[in-house]
């Protein structure tokens, strides 16, 4: 029986002005973007930490700590790549992820398939293996005032076959 691992990702970051705003690698149209120490970027956040919560390989704050100014304005596309390395390296691969970024604004969906195409391809999967959604909070909570964004992912990890 082929082994399966599941992880969870979770992340936020709070909305900034004269910062852009990138979600799953994608430039988005919206007056405020996210602050943080990278790009900001809660999708590909939250989806590195599920596939390295999966392989039991830590998190994403000790792989990239946000005191190495090796990360200051990082693309996070490049970070998900290099934390998929590992996982593989540790002999697992992707089954399926599933992201969902959560907030009031902007409207993601006009974003969500170049969002799968620019995540899938950082992992070099196919866009099918990866899929992204959003949905609002009613307005309720920091992201239901647009203070900010949240994102989620699962990712579901088996053991590379040996060829
Ligand atoms: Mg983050």
């Amino acid at each position: 029986m082929t082994a399966l691992r599941v992880g969870l990702g979770v992340d936020a970051h709070a909305f900034g002005d004269g910062v852009p705003l990138v979600l799953g690698g994608v430039p988005i149209d919206h007056p405020r973007g996210l602050v943080g120490h990278s790009d900001g970027d809660v999708a590909a956040h939250a989806l590195t930490d599920a596939l390295l919560g999966a392989a039991g390989l830590g998190d994403i704050g000790t792989l990239f700590p946000s005191d190495d100014e090796a990360y200051r304005g990082a693309d996070s596309l490049g970070l998900l790549a290099e934390a998929y390395d590992l996982v593989r390296g540790a002999g697992f691969e992707l089954v399926n992820a599933d992201c969902i970024v959560i907030g009031q604004e902007p409207r993601i969906a006009p974003y969500r398939e170049a969002m799968r195409a620019r995540l899938a391809a950082a992992l070099g999967v196919g866009r099918e293996t990866v899929n992204v959604r959003a949905t609002t909070t009613d307005r309720l909570g920091f992201t239901g005032r647009s203070e900010g964004l949240a994102a989620q992912a699962v990712a579901l990890l088996r053991e590379a076959s040996v060829t």
